[in-house]
């Protein structure tokens, strides 16, 4: 997927700020952070949206939450986060390589409008 911005940082030819790494999983800081803490967190093989996740890819799925509890140990996210995953039009989603938002540092309100 050459054009996929989300494969292009994965590979490095796009910089970002690594958060975390593994054979699954990479998680950057957003460019346009919504919370003091803001992540981006994305598997290594492109899926286009959560709409993609099947039996075959969903390994990645199940390693980005792991990922997720070891960043919020790390980052000693105690007060608790928000994960939130954009998917198509209408759920906001502009970059179409499944990712997933993980917020932090201040208080969410619910529901998010
Ligand atoms: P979404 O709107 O759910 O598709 O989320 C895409 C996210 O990617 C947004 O929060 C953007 O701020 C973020 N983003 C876009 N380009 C970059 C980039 N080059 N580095 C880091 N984050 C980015
Ligand atoms: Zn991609």
């Amino acid at each position: 997927m050459n054009d996929c911005l989300f494969c292009k940082i994965i590979k490095g030819d796009i910089p970002s700020t690594k958060i975390y790494e593994d054979e699954y999983v990479y998680a950057f800081a957003d460019i346009a952070p919504q919370a003091p803490f803001h992540a981006v967190i994305v598997p290594k093989i492109h899926i286009c949206c959560a709409d993609e996740i099947n039996s075959e890819n969903s390994i990645y799925i199940a390693k980005i939450f792991e990922a997720i509890a070891k960043i919020s140990k790390k980052e000693n996210l105690e007060n608790g986060y928000r994960v939130v995953n954009n998917c198509g039009t209408d759920g906001g989603q502009t970059v179409g390589h499944l990712h997933f938002h993980l917020l932090a540092r201040r208080y969410l309100a619910w529901p998010p409008g």
